[in-house]
């Protein structure tokens, strides 16, 4: 797949994504030539409006390669902001699944090594962190729960289907209050991790929460939340490593 190069806008917020410049883009609402898509600002051969622009991270976000069910926004957001990870942040995070952690990790962090147990899914990481430009990110085709190279880590991240089997090796690998965060969809499985936190001597549990994003709807007289809305995404488990 072919990275998004730019796009494009139209009045009501909705986006078109570009991958090749240099060809005519068509949409259900006409089409608009090659030459102007340099242009910031362009119209269809219908007569519909468009504003152009290069993509930025989350126009390219949404538009991802997917093999597994990737981290929304939010909760991505919310990982990067309850552990302050920032440009001297140490990253490690399992599974790569299709790289969409991996990549809003790296956009931040330092540096982020990327566990991934499937040798297919670990190229889809390695794709998408390459059309996203990131060069800070070393992918490893190994199962986390047998050992974690890394030293003095900052943040792990996991995101796999029993994540209370690589507690043990998060606890040997991060630095004294580095973070544990677990991304979990199910609570029989956040019940689970807990324990395994609680057990150990290395952690201390500090928070298991979830975050929802109403939208809404504003538009003359009318105010109110969107009808529709993503109703459940992942638990987020947050411990300190001691
Ligand atoms: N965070 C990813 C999605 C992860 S899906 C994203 O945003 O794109 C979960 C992934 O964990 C799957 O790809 C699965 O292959 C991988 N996985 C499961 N157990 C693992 C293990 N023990 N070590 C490394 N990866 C594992």
């Amino acid at each position: 797949m072919a990275k998004v190069q730019k796009v494009m806008m139209d009045k009501e917020g909705y986006v078109f994504s570009i991958k090749d410049e240099k060809q005519d883009y068509h949409t259900e609402f006409g089409v608009v030539k090659a030459k102007d898509l340099k242009k910031e600002k362009v119209k269809t051969n219908k007569g519909k409006e468009f504003f152009v622009f290069d993509a930025t991270f989350v126009d390219k976000f949404r538009k991802i390669k997917r093999v597994a069910q990737i981290i929304t926004l939010k909760d991505a957001g919310v990982i990067i902001a309850e552990t302050g990870l920032n440009g001297e942040s140490l990253v490690v995070e399992a599974g790569g699944g299709s790289g969409g952690l991996t990549v809003a990790l790296a956009n931040i962090a330092k540096k982020v090594i990327s566990y991934e147990i499937r040798k297919d899914f670990s190229e889809v990481v390695k794709e998408n962190v390459n059309d996203f430009g990131l060069n800070n990110v070393t992918v490893k085709n190994k199962d986390i729960t047998q050992g974690i190279a890394e030293k003095k880590v900052d943040v792990i991240v996991l995101d796999l289907p029993e994540p209370e089997k690589a507690v043990d090796v998060s606890a040997k690998a991060l630095k004294q209050g580095g973070f544990l965060v677990c991304y979990i969809p199910s609570v029989t499985q956040v019940i689970a991790v807990v324990e395994e936190i609680r057990k150990s001597e290395h952690f201390i549990l500090q928070k298991v929460c979830e975050t929802l994003q109403r939208e809404w709807k504003i538009d003359g007289k009318i105010a109110r939340p969107e009808f529709q809305m993503l109703g459940h995404t992942g638990f987020l488990v947050f411990a300190r490593k001691v």
